[in-house]
Parts: C-alpha cells; structure tokens; sequence
C-alpha cells in the first residue's frame, strides 16, 4: 500500500520533484484546460478522482467528465452514509456519463473487529473515520501516480492554503478548484444546469456520514456541520499539506 509515512524518504522527494514541475507546467490554467494535460498526458491511465458525492461534488466532477468521461472516479461508502448521497452519485454519474464510478467500502473484518457496535463514531471518530474512510481510500489508489481533490480555499481552516498542485504520500494531487470561491461554484452549477444534493434543501452545506453531518445555520461556516461538537475537522484522507508549490 503506497503510503507517505513508509515510503521512502527518496521516493517521495521524487513525487515533491514531480508536483513541482507539474505546478510550473500548469501555472496559470484553469479548469478544463487545467486538467487536460495532467488528465490526458502527463498522468493517462494513472490518475483517479476522489469524490464524497457531496454538495459541490458536481462541479468537478462536470469538469473531469468534459476532459474523460472514463477516468476512474473513487467513492468511500462507509457504511455510514445518506442514502441520498447514493442516490445523488447515481443521478450525477448517469447526467455526467461517467463510466467508472468506483464504490469502495471498509474490510468487514475490520469493522467487525473495531467497531463491532456501530458506535465507534461516537467512541473515537479519528478511530473511525481510519478503518472507514482512509483505509479504504488508500487500498483504492494503489496502482495510480495521481489523484484529483474537490477542496477549496474559501472552506477555511486547514484548507485555507491548499497549493492546486502538491505532493501527497506517493502521489502527485491535484486540487483544480483550490482557489475557486464559493460563488463561482454556484455559478457553474447554474451554468451548467447541475442537479444540487437533494440534502442542502434541508440545510447541509457539507454532506459526509449521517452521524457526524448536521445542518447549518444562515452565515455558518459551510463546514461547520461536520463533527459539530468534537475537535476534529478532517477525516484523515487530506493530510496536511506538503506543498510544493501554488499556481494561484
Ligand atoms: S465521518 Fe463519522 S461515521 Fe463517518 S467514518 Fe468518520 S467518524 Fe465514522
């Protein structure tokens, strides 16, 4: 399993080398042509989207689609989800023509023995949210050099200075949206007619595990319902970044 805190101190200078020269390359892009190249050259075959299927997840998902429809895209089924959110990849992944949608789900083995109740959300999220999410995340992009992340500056705390291009464990990651702002988002919905999750009419701004999502107030942080109560803002897939570089 390709992961940061084993790999080699020598091999992991060469995907920061790597994301650096990516970083130069791409200066100055946006969007699609932003991900053309990296999509259909530098990465072809070698790259995968990450997508919760959440509240904004349609616009880049739209973008990856307009540049390959057939990129393999990742989804975390934790076994703690909406089903709206199910039913949302569904409608998205047929109004988009993705051909690949990849659902990938924790170990039962591992549940089982780590979480045999249900109720190791409410014990130890960071706990949780490991043999749920970054597991399975990680099993899954073994294989590919690359990965796509819908994150944005505007969401604050730890992402408020995501670089577009950066270093990630062993692999180069992309975040094409970095800097786009919130109204920018809800322009592209408009402009190109996408579907909203059916949740954000009920007041969620930002969708991840029933358990640890709740709606939030008018002028709230967009993910201010996520873990509401508990000192934890990440589920552990984004790690602090190693930036190499910014193209913003
Ligand atoms: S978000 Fe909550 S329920 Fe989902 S994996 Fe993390 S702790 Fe578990």
């Amino acid at each position: 399993m390709v992961d940061g805190t084993s790999l080699h101190s020598s091999a992991f200078d060469a995907v920061l080398a790597r994301a650096g020269r990516l970083a130069a390359r791409v200066a100055g892009l946006d969007g699609v042509a932003l991900l053309a190249p990296l999509m259909l050259e530098e990465f072809a075959g070698r790259i995968a989207v990450v997508s919760s299927f959440g509240t904004e997840a349609a616009v880049m998902l739209a973008l990856v689609a307009e540049v390959d429809p057939t990129v393999p895209v990742i989804f975390v089924d934790t076994g703690k989800l909406f089903g709206e959110t199910r039913r949302y990849r569904d409608q998205l992944t047929a109004r988009l023509g993705l051909t690949d949608v990849r659902t990938v789900k924790p170990l039962s083995a591992e549940t089982e023995a780590a979480d045999h109740d249900g109720l190791l959300f409410h014990r130890d999220a960071d706990a949780c949210c490991y043999i749920r999410k970054v597991l399975p995340f990680e099993r899954s992009l073994a294989g590919f050099d690359a990965w796509i992340s819908g994150r944005k500056r505007f969401h604050g705390a730890g992402r408020a200075g995501i670089p577009v291009i950066e270093a990630d464990r062993g692999w180069v990651k992309i975040n094409p949206l970095a800097d786009w702002s919130r109204a920018r988002i809800l322009q592209e919905f408009d402009g190109r007619g996408l579907p909203p999750h059916p949740l954000v009419a009920e007041g969620f701004l930002s969708i991840g595990c029933m358990p640890c999502s709740s709606r939030v107030a008018p002028g709230e942080d967009i993910r201010s319902g996520r873990w509401a109560g508990k000192d934890k803002a990440e589920c552990g897939i984004h790690r602090p970044a190693n930036a190499v570089s910014s193209i913003a």
